[in-house]
């Protein structure tokens, strides 16, 4: 293929009668979106049309128009509803042909799942326009499918969110550098992650602090319930440089971020948890009530979680919490079981009971029912213990149950986190 000179721009389009009734939100485009801006391609247009074949070829010949990269998602299953295939086949003048590559790839994934037909109409995902380059899709059968025309190059992805990201983090990435390689800028990323700070918060002192004209970042805050994170994007400059401005960034930010932030290869609070415990040689014991279980669902995601992770007791009732956690049912009386003695009592318990050093607590009030006056919906005390001393901090989060358990998880990670490297002292 040919390199073309000068900007790249790119266009989406999206197919799919579900994106346009509501009833599927599109995330590929925005998937997308953010994906390319990260190598250096604007995106500059998007359509989002229905699984009709008119409407598709007039999307495609816009966006054609108006960008040289071209990426459509959608309507390339075998059903009489996905039209993508034959409509840019068409377009482009490029006629179909069955591909045998394909066509056995699929008769594989069959035979492996015990079934020795293949289905007539699945035939279908085997056509590939005359002369695409087909990229490897490594969680399906369709592959995706990239074309030459009127100077734009057009590539077909399935709809399915996994199987595009498959193909685009793959096959894709290296097609876009060898065809536009020399008209792209370089990127340099700076990730910094960061919890317990709400975005608004974080984004006016950041503002604040950040060094006048020194900086030729792009500057991105990237919320979602667990955490934000802030993104520095230097675009068009060479490593020494971009090294150069994330100290000077980092110095200036130092007093706003360090009391936020974590670090580790996936931006997984849980993640930054068990390398500190790792690192420290401590073993952790996590005591839940309200999470049920998440936090240890979160720390056993990661593989190696054993060298880290003893075990956990869900001590949702309180004959559970005094019986099996050794909280004194007076205290539980006397405070209630959404109180700080209870939590401390509970990381302390945990972790001596299953012969950890470290323990986590949580205790608080889920909703959608069970909130008081005094003791609101979202209320969590949550608390942190190494060797038998504790802290414990209480909160009132906001959203339904399953934000509040999420948000409560992330919190006692994050405490203990910082209870691990000195950000904060055991009181108790
Ligand atoms: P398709 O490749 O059109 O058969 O799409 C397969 C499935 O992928 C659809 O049923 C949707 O659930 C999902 N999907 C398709 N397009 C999108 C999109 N733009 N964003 C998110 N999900 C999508
Ligand atoms: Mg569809």
């Amino acid at each position: 293929m040919s390199t073309v000179t000068g900007s790249v721009q790119a266009a989406i389009v999206t197919v799919g009668d579900e994106l346009l009734l509501g009833q599927t939100v599109d995330t590929n485009a925005a998937w997308m979106g953010r994906h390319l801006a990260s190598m250096g391609i604007p995106v500059t247009r998007r359509w989002t049309v229905g699984d009709d074949a008119d409407d598709i070829r007039w999307a495609v010949s816009e966006a054609m128009r108006g960008g040289n990269l071209v990426l459509v998602t959608g309507g390339l299953g075998p059903t009489p509803d996905d039209f993508t295939r034959d409509v840019v086949a068409e377009l482009l003048g490029r006629p179909l042909a069955e591909d045998p590559e394909i066509l056995e790839m699929m008769r594989a994934r069959y035979r492996t799942r015990g079934m020795d037909d293949l289905p007539a109409i699945n035939r279908r995902i085997a056509e590939v326009p005359w002369g695409a380059r087909k990229l490897a899709n490594p969680h399906g059968a369709a592959p995706g499918l990239a074309m030459e025309g009127d100077g734009a190059l057009v590539v077909l992805f399935p709809g399915v969110p996994r199987e595009l990201r498959g193909i685009f983090q793959g096959d894709f990435t290296t097609l876009v550098s060898e065809r536009f390689g020399e008209s792209l800028p370089p990127v340099h990323l700076h990730l910094v992650h960061t919890t317990g700070i709400p975005e608004s918060r974080l984004s006016e002192q950041v503002a604040e602090r950040l060094p006048q004209g020194t900086a030729p970042a792009g500057l991105a805050f990237l919320p979602d319930v667990r955490g934000v994170d802030v993104r520095f994007t230097f675009i068009g400059l060479e490593t020494p440089e971009v090294e150069g401005h994330v100290r000077r960034l980092e110095e200036a930010l130092e007093s706003v971020l360090t009391p936020w932030r974590f670090e580790c290869a996936s931006g997984d609070l849980a993640e930054a948890v068990a390398d500190a415990l790792r690192t420290r040689g401590r073993v952790l014991a996590v005591a839940e009530s309200c999470t049920g279980g998440l936090v240890a669902k979160r720390l056993t995601d990661f593989p190696g979680a054993s060298d880290v992770l003893e075990g956990g007791v869900v001590a949702y009732a309180n004959e559970v919490k005094s019986a099996q956690l050794g909280v004194d049912p007076s205290v539980l009386a006397r405070y209630g079981a959404v109180s700080e003695e209870v939590a401390r009592r509970m990381a302390v318990g945990v972790a001596q009971r299953l012969g950890a050093d470290a323990g986590i607590g949580v205790t608080g009030v889920a909703g959608p029912t069970g909130g008081t006056a005094e003791k609101p919906v979202g209320t969590v005390w949550y608390a942190a213990a190494v060797e038998g001393r504790s802290v414990a901090r209480k909160e009132r989060f906001p959203g339904d149950r399953k934000a509040v358990r999420e948000r409560a998880a992330q919190a006692a990670l994050f405490l203990l986190l910082r209870l691990l490297d000195g950000r904060v002292a055991a009181d108790g």
